[in-house]
């Protein structure tokens, strides 16, 4: 059985896997990963809301030595803003070339690394949202 980056990072919605955060109930600001008070209005009044499955690549770099846990080098990792106005971290895979600043991307699940013994790891990354391909599967 597949391991698992961390438990409770996204969940199941109608459009496919989100990543899981939190939203203030007294100011409305959103966080991932989840957090027990709000670091706008230190309010503790928290409640796990969707992210935004889409969003443009923010900055990222280019890592060029295998780390264990994670795919094999190079790989991208960075910070991804969500249409929710939400940055988080991120693996960006399946990028044929560096991607611009600014690239549309989508949220997926997927293999993002094996351990010790050679068993995947599950985790989350962002691809690029491609025009025609993405539409053809949504219909
Ligand atoms: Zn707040």
């Amino acid at each position: 059985m597949p391991e698992l980056i961390q438990q409770g990072l996204w969940d199941d919605s109608p459009e496919g896997k989100v990543l899981i955060g939190s939203c203030c109930r007294e100011c409305g600001a959103k966080a991932f990963p989840c957090r027990s008070v709000c670091s706008r209005c230190c309010s503790e009044q928290q409640t796990q809301t969707p992210m935004a499955r889409r969003g443009k690549v923010l900055s990222y770099t280019r890592i060029c030595i295998d780390v264990p846990a994670v795919d094999e080098a190079p790989y991208l990792v960075g910070y991804v803003l969500l249409d929710d106005g939400i940055s988080v971290p991120a693996r960006l895979k399946y990028f044929d070339v560096n991607p611009d600043v600014g690239s549309a991307v989508v949220f997926e699940v997927g293999v993002t690394g094996k351990t010790a013994a050679g068993e995947a790891i599950t985790g989350y990354y962002f691809r690029p949202e491609r025009g025609g391909e993405e539409a053809c599967q949504e219909r």
